[in-house]
Parts: structure tokens; C-alpha cells; sequence
């Protein structure tokens, strides 16, 4: 793998004079013996590990960078300079791994990232687009797409190609199947266009077995991180199923869009008293490489910070070991059973015709999360659970009776005016459940 290599003079002719100070000031190249690169100098030595390929042996960078949420400019576009420079601070850290597709960004993060990487030697990097399941009419259609991504990333070649966001049975069936487009993409296979055929999956775990039963994949992208582990996603069995027939995981929403950045007060301090080290995004990245067969960890990166740490996250990371992994499940339970509203206190939804402050009651369920005041039906018995229970009861004290969470009747005016697509009745029943439990558990 010649190509894959490449030394501090490769990145420096390939960067370009706009990104070079950035690379310079901030570490130096030099290939080693095995292939990959080790960076060194001002930024603390961070490389990122690479995992091979099980099937081919080709490398990998554990941390992926996913495109779906490139920096955007002020008229909401890829904000194009920014970009480049975190495409390139990754590049020159070892970062391998392109994740793109048809959907993202309007159509622009492929345009993007065909652009940006056309400067580097085209065996060092990996690149991965999808064939959109959600928006593909048919064969026609499949072959037009596919012929348009080639073309739209300057490659003749996807070392990656996976069947998006795959969901509905029925679908896959009538697209896949029937209308022959999987039979055209592997016979795009054997024509060298496609490396490796894969899917992306967030269906069922029924589907998923038929898939692994009926077809031959190359590789298959989950959604995991610590809280769907053993959550409704099932990640945990998935990635088992998976790691069962030999094929190699690529892991997407190992933060879960960004809410394991920001765990509630509860999970962020059984985290930090367990290794103040780490911060919440990288215990949850730490999870994922934990497990062996997690090949690539896909990340979208929107700012230079987010690289940084990732990079350095992800080199020499070593796998956590038992406390560490325990500490995690009681933070998943934390977030599971207290996750906070995301509501803004924009009053679209006011008013009530019921009476209720909508946002209030919000308002004062995020504080006792925050503050580590919600009570865990799970800590019953303890004094910890019953100073909760009175600062609950306290806390809804201050809003007007008529106002509170109970009065709401499910009516659904409100929903439709939340810009935050916040299920407002089901969050209010959230509340109340809570409020029905700890009533039934004695005197408030
Ligand atoms: S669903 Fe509940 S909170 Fe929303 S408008 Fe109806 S009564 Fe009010
Ligand atoms: S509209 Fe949504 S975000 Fe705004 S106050 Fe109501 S619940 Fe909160």
C-alpha cells in the first residue's frame, strides 16, 4: 500500500500554502516502518489509530470523518475555507477515512469533499458515498445517481459504498431486489468502481438478520454509542449479529449527534469522578473503540475543535476497562431515565388553552436535571432519593397549580408550534409519571 503513505514533504506539497502554517505550527509528518504516519511537535502527538480492513487488510483511521455537518457560512452554505482546513489538519493526522453522501448538505458535501481531497494521492485516502434509499425512484435512477457521485467526488472509484439509512423492509425489497439495483452495484463491484458494498442500517433486528443471512456484505454501518448500547436501538445485539458473520462495523452517531457531549449532571459527575481525564465526548468515543470489531467511528466534525480532540481521542486508545465500562451504563441509565427537554422558552406554543406553562414546567424539569435534583426511581430507600423527592415537589411548588404538568389533556395544539419538534404532551406526561410515582411512594 505505497499509496497510503505519506511524509511531512507529501503534506506539505499536497495541503498547499494556505494550510501549511496550520500544519507546520501544529505537528510533524514522517512515515513509519509499518505505514502509518506519526505526527509529533506542538499538539501533543496525536495520531489516529487505524484498524485494517478484516477482508482486504487495507487500513482504516478509527475516527472517520463524517460530512454531514461541515461548518456553514452566513448564507448557510459549507463554509468551504474552514472546511478544507479541518479536512486537512485531519489528513495530516492520520485521518484516512471520507464519509460522504448523496443527501448531505443539499448535494454539496460530496461536490465538497470531491474538491478537497483531489489534491492528495488518490490510494491515500478512503472514500465512502451511499446510494440515497430514502429519494432513489429505480434502476434508472440508481445508475444516473451513481454515475453523477463519480463525477461529483472527481473519482473513478468508491472504496466504500454503502445502501443508506437502510430501514424498511418492503423498500429494500422493491429497490434492492426487484428492481435490480443491487445486482448493478455489484456489478460495479466487479468492475473495480465499488471497493467494498455495504449498507447503513437503522431498521429492525429481524431485518437485520435477513440481510445477513441472505446476501453477501462487505461492511455495515450502526448507529452505537454507550446509551443505545442496551437502549431501544439495540446496539449492542446489532453489533454482535453483525461481528458474528466476520464483517467488519462502521460506527455512526457515537455521540449521538452531540448529546453525549453534554450528558445531564448525574452522568457527568459518575464520568468524572470515574477518570476526570476524559471529557463526556470522549468517554463516549473511548466506548465505541473499545469494541474490536468497530473498524471506523464516524464522526461529524463542525469545528476545528471537534478534529482536535477526536484526533488525539482516538490515538493510542486504549479500551476501557470494567469500572470504566460500568461507570458508563450508569450514566446511560442517568440520561435514559432524566433526559432533558430541549425547549427554549420561545413561547410559540403559548398559550395553553388549558392553562398550562408550557415552558415553565419545562423550565423547572431541566433545573432539577441539571442540578442533580431529580429524584431515580431506581435509588428508592435511599436519603439521597428522598431529599430528591422533597426538592421535586418543591421546585413544582413555584408554578401556579393550575398551570402545572397535570392539567395538560393531550389536546396536541401545541405541537405543531414548537420549532424545537418537541413532543410537548408526551414530555409533560413524562413529568407527570414521575410525579405519580413518587406521590405513590409516600408523603411529599
Ligand atoms: S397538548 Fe397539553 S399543553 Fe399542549 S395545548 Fe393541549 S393541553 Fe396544552
Ligand atoms: S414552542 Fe417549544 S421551544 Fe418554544 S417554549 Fe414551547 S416547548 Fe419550548
Amino acid at each position: 500500500m505505497k499509496d497510503d503513505k505519506i511524509t511531512r514533504r507529501d503534506a506539505i506539497r499536497y495541503i498547499g500554502a494556505g494550510a501549511l502554517g496550520l500544519v507546520a505550527a501544529s505537528s510533524r509528518l514522517e512515515t513509519l516502518a509499518n505505514g502509518r504516519v506519526q505526527a509529533d511537535g506542538g499538539d501533543g502527538e496525536c495520531v489516529v489509530d487505524r484498524r485494517r480492513d478484516p477482508f482486504t487488510g487495507v487500513e482504516n483511521s478509527l475516527l472517520g470523518f463524517g460530512c454531514m455537518r461541515l461548518p456553514l457560512a452566513g448564507d448557510g452554505k459549507i463554509d468551504e475555507q474552514i472546511a478544507e482546513k479541518m479536512i486537512d489538519y485531519a489528513y495530516a493526522h492520520g485521518v484516512n477515512y471520507y464519509d460522504t453522501a448523496w443527501t448531505y448538505h443539499g448535494g454539496e458535501s460530496e461536490i465538497f469533499i470531491g474538491k478537497v481531497l483531489k489534491k492528495y494521492p488518490r490510494g491515500s485516502f478512503h472514500l465512502t458515498t451511499k446510494m440515497p434509499t430514502p429519494v432513489v425512484k429505480d434502476l434508472a435512477d440508481a445508475k444516473n445517481i451513481f454515475e453523477t457521485q463519480l463525477r461529483k467526488c472527481q473519482v473513478d472509484y468508491f472504496d466504500y459504498y454503502l445502501l443508506h439509512a437502510l430501514l424498511d423492509e418492503e423498500k429494500f425489497q422493491k429497490l434492492y431486489i426487484e428492481d435490480g439495483i443491487l445486482d448493478y452495484l455489484n456489478e460495479q463491484k466487479a468492475a473495480g468502481r465499488i471497493r467494498r458494498l455495504g449498507f447503513s442500517f437503522h431498521g429492525s433486528v429481524g431485518f437485520l438478520q435477513k440481510l445477513l443471512d441472505n446476501y453477501p456484505w462487505d461492511v455495515i454501518q450502526i448507529q452505537c454509542n454507550y446509551l443505545d448500547w442496551k437502549g431501544d436501538e439495540k446496539a449492542e445485539i446489532k453489533y454482535r449479529m453483525v461481528t458474528a458473520k466476520g464483517i467488519p462495523v462502521i460506527v455512526m452517531e457515537p455521540i449521538r449527534g452531540g448529546m453525549l457531549a453534554h450528558p445531564n449532571a448525574d452522568a457527568k459527575e459518575i464520568l468524572h469522578k470515574t477518570n476526570p481525564k476524559l471529557t463526556p465526548a470522549a468517554w463516549a468515543l473511548r466506548f465505541v473503540a473499545t469494541q474490536p470489531n468497530v473498524m471506523v467511528i464516524l464522526s461529524g466534525m463542525s469545528a476545528m475543535e471537534h478534529v482536535r480532540e477526536n484526533v488525539c481521542t482516538l490515538s493510542d486508545a486504549k479500551p476501557l476497562g470494567g469500572e470504566e465500562i460500568d461507570a458508563l451504563m450508569q450514566a446511560a441509565k442517568y440520561i435514559r431515565d432524566a433526559p432533558t427537554i430541549g425547549c427554549t422558552a420561545c413561547r410559540y406554543c403559548m398559550p395553553c388553552p388549558f392553562g398550562v406553562d408550557i415552558p415553565g414546567n419545562f423550565r423547572i424539569y431541566n433545573e432539577l436535571v441539571e442540578s442533580k435534583r431529580i429524584p431515580y426511581l431506581g435509588d428508592k430507600g435511599t436519603h439521597d432519593f428522598e431529599r430528591r423527592k422533597r426538592a421535586f415537589f418543591n421546585a413544582f411548588s413555584h408554578i401556579e397549580e393550575k398551570a402545572t404538568f397535570e392539567h395538560c389533556v393531550k389536546c396536541g395544539r401545541c405541537i405543531r408550534k414548537c420549532p424545537q419538534h418537541i413532543r410537548i404532551p408526551s414530555e409533560l406526561q413524562r413529568i407527570r409519571d414521575l410525579s405519580d410515582a413518587l406521590k405513590s411512594e409516600g408523603a411529599q
